[in-house]
Parts: C-alpha cells; structure tokens; sequence
C-alpha cells in the first residue's frame, strides 16, 4: 500500500513519497504488433476516468525542439566561432555547460539559448493534439520538461507540475533565498545588446538579497530554487494523486528515458506494481520502451515513432 504523510497533510501523498519508486528488474521490449500495442493503449485510455502524464526530453524532441545539428549551427554558429567546434558547442543542452570566462560571456549565451528552448519555441502542434486524447479525463502533468510547450498548447497551470525548473525563470546562484524571477524580457534586452558573445557588464543580474551571481531555474545542481509556485504545483499533484490512485487511472509516459528516471520512470513503474487499478502507457524509442513484465495486460510500451503513435491513438480515441 502507498504509504501517507502523516503529518499535517495526511490525506495527501507527497512528492517524495511519489519518488521512492525502485527500477524495474523484468523489464521486456513486448513483441505484440504495433497495431494491436496500439489498440490496448486507446482500451486503457477510453476506460479511464483520470489520466497521469509523465512528459521528458524525449516528448520535446518528438514535436520537433531541435536542440542539436544544423538547427545549433543556424542559431548559435556566432557562439561557434568564439569557442570553437568543441564538445560542447554542438547542442543545445551542451553548451549550457561550457565553462564561460566571466558573466557576460555567461549570460551571452544562456539568454539566446533560454529563449530559442523556452520563450520563443512553438513545437505545440503535437502537444495539443495529445491533449486532444484525453478529452472528458481528470487530467495531470508530471514533466522534467522546462519548455512550457504544454502550457502553450492550453493546459492550465494549475494541472501541471515541472519538477526541473524554467527557462523563462533566473535564482539566485547559491539559492540564498526561495525565489524566482521572471527574465523572459531582461532576456530579449540581453538578446539585442550582446556584442562577441558578451552583454554589457551592467545588464549581468545579480542576486537582490546576497549579491551573488544568478543562475538559470534549471536543476542542475543542489542549489535549485524550488519557489512557491513550485511547492504549490508539488501539492496539486498530491492532491491528484490521491484522489486518482484508487480510481481507473491511466499513466501516460512520453519519451523519458534513462537519463532522469527517477522522478517519472521508475515512480509510474511502482504505482502501477502496487495498484491493480492502475495501468500504464509507455511511449518511447528503442530500450525505453521496454515495459516490467511483471505488470502484465495493464502495461504497454510502444517502440514507435511518437508523433505516429499519439495520432493513432488520437484516432483510435475518437472512435475514427
Ligand atoms: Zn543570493
């Protein structure tokens, strides 16, 4: 059984509870037919009253956020240029990590790069007809996506928890204090003054309270600022949890993999273990797909192009 706080919130299951999920040790790649995995993921769907997604990279990537390639190329070659074709000038989430000499250099390139992954990309076409899917269900959003692609394509704010932070959000780099502060138009300024890969030094942000350096609301490390709003999505989804665990709920998981598994893969495994009522949907590429055998008829995972995927199961919802 789902253990419970026992403290002041003791109808509502909380996050880290959520978390202590355990990885799956019969993990099999199923060898049913795309058509008939497709077939039981529109059964458990259309059966259910409440839908669980579960969003990672691999959603983003699948509705077309091009992080690498020519894409980086086209839109950070003048980075390029100043520090060469290295490992980590070749995407997107890679750059993010170069060791930039000084602050300006810094936020050079991380407010190009906040608004060309957050702001600035429309990759909602799928994410809207997902949501299409789930028409008439009590529907929540677990994601480690910091895009606000689901947010764009009309899901309310209030059904949403992104665990890893924003790219429209800045803190404090030392976490000094739970705030965050909305940057998207300091961004846009920094965007237009940035000359060589630096911005003027006297548009660097700095910390309010300590005078720090600022950082990205991204977890990246254990400095990560988890705001009001944060804890505030944190209990939502506690509140649905636990009204939805013990009802006809469905777990959609899209495209997370091995690289955070801990905060969607692994707990959705252990909710749908411990509750018959429970069944789950895994979209994904390749090993990622792979399913606990263990979990029987109520787990399907689907090897398959995504984009493919949700506009089979979209028809297949509605009846087509
Ligand atoms: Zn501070």
């Amino acid at each position: 059984m789902f253990s419970r706080n026992s403290t002041n919130k003791s109808t509502i299951i909380s996050f880290e509870t959520f978390l202590s999920g355990t990885p799956a040790q019969d993990y099999v790649m199923q060898d049913t037919s795309y058509e008939e995995q497709i077939a039981r993921a529109v059964n458990m769907i259309r059966s259910a009253d409440y839908v669980l997604l579960g969003a990672g990279a691999g959603m983003s990537a699948a509705a077309g956020a091009q992080y690498g390639g020519k894409y980086f190329e086209e839109h950070f070659g003048e980075f390029q240029n100043i520090y060469g074709k290295n490992p980590y000038m070749r995407d997107m989430y890679s750059a993010g990590f170069y060791p930039f000499p000084d602050q300006e250099s810094k936020w050079g390139l991380w407010s190009k790069l906040a608004l060309t992954a957050g702001a600035d990309l429309d990759v909602t076409p799928l994410h809207r007809s997902l949501l299409g899917v789930f028409e008439g269900k009590r529907l929540f959003l677990l994601s480690t996506n910091a895009d606000h692609q689901f947010e764009k394509a009309g899901l309310p704010t209030e059904q949403i928890f992104a665990t890893q932070g924003s790219y429209n959000l800045i803190q404090c780099k030392r976490g000094c204090h739970p705030k965050t502060y909305y940057a998207v138009e300091r961004f846009r300024e920094m965007d237009a003054a940035r000359r060589n890969g630096r911005i003027p030094s006297d548009m660097v942000p700095k910390c309010p309270v300590c005078g720090s350096d600022m950082a990205m609301n991204l977890r990246v490390d254990d400095h990560f600022v988890e705001d009001a709003a944060w804890h505030e999505a944190e209990r939502r989804f506690g509140v649905f949890l636990s009204e939805a665990q013990d009802k006809k709920l469905v777990l959609v998981e899209l495209g997370v993999g091995f690289n955070t598994p801990t905060i969607i893969r692994f707990p959705f495994e252990k909710l749908a273990r411990e509750h018959e009522n429970i069944s789950l949907v895994r979209l994904n590429i390749g090993d990622g797909a792979a399913v606990p055998a263990s979990l029987g008829e109520r787990a399907v995972g689907i090897d398959a192009d995504m984009a493919k995927c949700i506009a089979d199961i979209l028809s297949g919802v509605r009846g087509d």
